[in-house]
C-alpha cells in the first residue's frame, strides 16, 4: 500500500501555486490579451503555473519515492524553449515561495523530468493542470496524480480541485477507499457514487470545450440509454470524474468526434479513474471493457470513456452496442 501523504501536501502544494498565478497572471487578463499564456504543439495553452506545478509534484516524489518511473504532461524541454528566462526564474521563485526555501531554475529543470523513462513497478501519471482552458478563462481545472501497478493497473489517485462544486477540495484514495477533505485541511470524508436510476433526477456531465467531444453523439448515447431527460452540465478537467465518485454526479461520456483522430491521453484518466472507482463507481471504454494504461502516455486502444454510477453504467454500455460504438 503506498502512502500518499507526501504526494497529497505536494498536489495541495502545487494548488497553491496555481491559485497565485492566475491571480497574478490570468483574472487581470480576462479580455484575451494575455501573454502569459504560450502554445505547445498542437495549440494546447500552457502556462508558468503547468510547469511550476508539475515541478513541485516530481520533487515530492524525488523525495519520496526516488526510484519510481514517472509519465508526466509537461516536460523541461518545452519549458525551456516556451518560456522566457525571466518567468524560468519566476517559476523558480514561485515554487520558493509555496516551499519557503529558495529554488533555482536548474533545480525545477532537473524535478520537470524526475522519473522520464524509466520503468518501474509503481508509475506516476501526471497531469500538473487539467483543464488549462479552464484554469485560463477561470473555469474548473484540478491537479491530478494516478498511480498504476506494475500491470500498468490504476490503483490509486490524488486530485486538488480548487474550484470544486462544493468549495476548494482535494480527493485521494487510501485503502482501497475514496475519501475528500477541504483543501486547507480538515476531516476526510468518505466518498461513494450515487445509486440514482431516475432519468428526472440524473445529472450528467461533459467536457466544457466544444471541440473536446461530440455532444452529439453524447445525446445519442444518453437518449439511447433511456436517459435523455438528465440534466446537462459541461465542466473543465478530471473534476466531473471527482464528481462522480462524490456522488455530486451521475455520469460523465467522453465520446470523441467520428473525425477526432487525437488519442486520449493517460494523465486525463488515471487520477479520476483511481476515485471513480473507489467510490464504488465504474469507468470503462464504450464496449464496458476497463481503460488500457499499459500503452504508455497514451490511451491507444481506448475509443471513449464510460463514467456511471453502478447502476446507470450497464444501461449506457447496451445503449451504446446498439448504437454501434463498440
Ligand atoms: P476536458 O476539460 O475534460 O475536456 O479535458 C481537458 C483535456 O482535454 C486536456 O487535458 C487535453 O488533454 C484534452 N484535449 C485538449 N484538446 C482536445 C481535443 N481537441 N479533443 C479531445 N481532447 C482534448
Ligand atoms: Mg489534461
Amino acid at each position: 500500500m503506498t502512502d500518499l501523504q507526501p504526494i497529497i501536501q505536494a498536489a495541495r502544494q502545487a494548488a497553491a501555486l496555481c491559485s497565485a498565478v492566475q491571480q497574478k497572471h490570468i483574472a487581470p487578463y480576462q479580455d484575451g490579451s494575455n501573454e502569459n499564456v504560450a502554445s505547445k504543439a498542437g495549440a494546447e495553452p500552457v502556462t508558468i503555473a503547468d510547469y511550476g506545478a508539475q515541478a513541485i509534484i516530481c520533487r515530492a516524489l524525488s523525495q519520496a519515492f526516488p526510484e519510481d518511473g514517472v509519465i508526466a504532461e509537461e516536460g523541461s524541454e518545452q519549458f525551456r524553449a516556451l518560456i522566457t528566462a525571466a518567468d524560468q526564474q519566476e517559476v523558480a521563485d514561485l515554487i520558493g515561495g509555496v516551499l519557503g526555501e529558495t529554488v533555482t531554475i536548474d533545480q525545477v529543470i532537473g524535478w520537470l523530468d524526475h522519473g522520464l523513462n524509466r520503468d518501474s513497478d509503481r508509475l506516476w501519471v501526471i497531469d500538473p493542470i487539467d483543464g488549462t482552458k479552464g484554469f485560463i478563462a477561470l473555469r474548473q481545472y484540478v491537479v491530478a496524480i494516478g498511480v498504476l501497478d506494475s500491470h500498468k493497473r490504476v490503483v490509486d489517485g490524488v486530485m486538488a480541485a480548487p474550484g470544486y462544486l462544493h468549495g476548494s477540495a482535494v480527493f485521494y484514495t487510501q485503502d482501497g477507499a475514496a475519501l475528500v477533505e477541504a483543501m486547507n485541511g480538515g476531516p476526510a470524508r468518505k466518498l461513494q457514487a450515487s445509486q440514482r436510476t431516475d432519468p428526472s433526477t440524473l445529472i450528467a456531465l461533459e467536457s466544457f470545450e466544444k471541440s473536446h467531444a461530440s455532444q452529439d453523439l453524447m445525446g445519442d448515447l444518453r437518449e439511447a440509454a433511456g436517459i435523455g431527460s438528465a440534466q446537462i452540465e459541461r465542466i473543465d478537467s478530471q473534476e466531473k470524474y471527482a464528481r462522480v465518485a462524490a456522488g455530486d454526479a451521475d455520469l460523465y461520456l467522453r465520446l470523441p468526434r467520428i473525425t477526432s483522430t487525437r488519442p486520449h491521453m493517460i494523465w486525463d484518466h488515471a487520477a479520476g479513474t483511481a476515485l471513480v472507482e473507489a467510490a464504488g463507481g465504474i469507468v470503462s471504454d464504450v464496449d464496458g471493457s476497463p481503460l488500457d494504461f499499459s500503452h504508455g502516455r497514451t490511451l491507444a486502444t481506448n475509443k471513449g470513456m464510460i463514467v456511471a454510477n453502478p447502476r446507470i453504467h450497464p444501461r449506457l454500455i447496451e445503449a451504446a452496442r446498439q448504437l454501434e460504438l463498440a
